[in-house]
């Protein structure tokens, strides 16, 4: 690549992730000369990498509710002008074809490259300029915009966007520089945390789980007054699976989560009517009716439960019960950044606009997606935030 000693744009965009090339397309429709600058080799990877590598691009069901922020009403403007029907018509548009998982949940049927084929194709009919493998070293004011030295050379914008997103997955090229640039120009970054992230276990009930790796149930975890039913997977590392790693998002180091095994149902007056109709019957046999044969096994040597039904006290139902509805575990932690599909935290919304995304005494800098505090649940909501939070700034930029 020849070093280019200075070149002026309207508009640069740092990221070629979801929301950078969102917005780098939608500025370029506008007619505004936009370039893409990230240091990674490839644009998009975590799309690539996404829901399994078919990317579970939106959600028919995103709602501000779906949102984890210091300022919740901050995401609903971009939201509510750029929803999941305005994605979907993109989508189909590019004749991408789709499939809907879970209740809304929208996939690509065949594999998450056709997204970023889309949004490849978008910046490339929108004239927006992508240039890859370029390091930023500086960045500075300079009339009435900014400059930027980089391993290619200096460029200048009136316009700059910051869409680095967040610390989660290192090797996919994710850094802290967009949290840098919002320092470097006196903007509050909140405290970030890994999220949608599985949990790791003490090392004795890790132990006990083990033999369990890859048995997966319908559970109902619970933690600071949230709530997800949704299945859990039992991993040689800990828990996983979208109940846990929802729930991670709204969990702190040293939290209990208190997990129901058999949820819409209850044990205690399911086992009491149990020992009255089979006083032979055994909670083994219960717990195989409801649960996986391995996890029932197991449930039932970790808490040796023998003899049959009619042995049992109501307090010792009321226990067995509670260790079903109410299994109360400390993860040890979780896997952190390594594997996050999220960070929680980042630029603080309170001083960005709404409507545009920009910093609010400061109409030309912008900050998009992952890196600001705004976060969504499991189930294409992160993207949906990208993608509208993009449009939001490439409509100003
Ligand atoms: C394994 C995994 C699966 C996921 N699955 C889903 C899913 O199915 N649905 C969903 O909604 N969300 C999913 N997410 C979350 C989703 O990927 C993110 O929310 C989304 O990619 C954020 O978009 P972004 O553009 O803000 O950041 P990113 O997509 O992370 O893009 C940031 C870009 O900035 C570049 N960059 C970083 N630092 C620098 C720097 N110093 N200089 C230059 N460039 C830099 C990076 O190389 C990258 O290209 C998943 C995440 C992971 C990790």
């Amino acid at each position: 690549m020849t070093a280019i000693s200075s070149n002026h744009y309207d508009v640069i965009i740092i990221g070629a992730g979801a929301a950078g090339l969102m917005c780098a397309a939608t500025a370029g429709y506008r007619g505004r000369k936009v370039l893409v600058l990230d240091h990674a080799n490839k644009p998009g990877k975590k799309i690539l990498m996404s829901g399994g590598g078919r990317c579970n691009f939106t959600n028919l069901n995103s709602t501000p509710a779906n949102f984890l922020s210091d300022n919740p009403h901050f995401c609903i403007s971009a939201l509510k002008r750029y929803t999941p029907h305005h994605f979907l018509e993109l989508v189909e548009r590019h004749g991408v074809e789709h499939v809907e998982k879970a209740a809304g949940q929208l996939f690509c049927a065949d594999s998450s490259k056709d997204i970023l084929q889309v949004l490849l194709t978008e910046c490339d009919w929108s004239g927006a300029e992508i240039r890859m493998e370029t390091e930023i070293r500086g960045i500075s004011e300079a009339n009435n915009g900014y400059r930027l030295t980089t391993s290619v050379g200096t460029f200048a914008c009136e316009s700059l966007v910051v869409a680095c997103g967040g610390l989660s997955i290192p090797t996919m090229g994710a850094t802290g520089f967009g949290y840098d640039i919002a320092r470097q120009f006196g903007l509050k970054v909140l405290p970030t945390r890994a999220g949608l992230v599985p949990f790791t276990l003490q090392p004795a009930l890790k132990e006990q789980l083990a033999p369990l790796s890859g048995v997966s149930c319908p559970v109902e975890v619970s933690c600071n007054g949230m709530s997800f039913r949704e299945p859990m997977l039992v991993t040689h590392r800990g828990l996983s699976g979208p109940a846990m790693l929802q729930i991670s998002s709204f969990w702190q180091p040293g939290d209990e989560l208190s997990i129901d095994l058999l949820p819409g149902e209850s044990a205690s007056e399911n086992l009491q009517t149990l020992r009255k109709d089979a006083p032979q019957s055994t909670v083994a046999k219960y717990l195989n009716q409801h649960l996986p044969k391995r996890f029932a096994q197991a449930l039932n040597d970790l808490n040796h439960w023998q003899g049959p039904l009619q042995g049992y006290k109501n307090t010792d139902i009321d226990q067995v019960a509670d260790a079903l509805n109410r299994w109360h575990i400390k993860p040890s932690g979780t896997e952190g950044y390594r594997t996050a599909e999220v960070t929680l935290g980042g630029v603080d919304t309170h001083q960005l606009s709404s409507k545009t995304m920009a910093v609010n005494d400061r109409s030309n800098l912008y900050f998009i997606g992952e890196v600001v505090d705004v976060t969504g649940h499991l189930g294409g909501h992160n993207f949906q935030w990208a993608w509208a939070s993009g449009v939001a700034a490439g409509s100003d930029a």
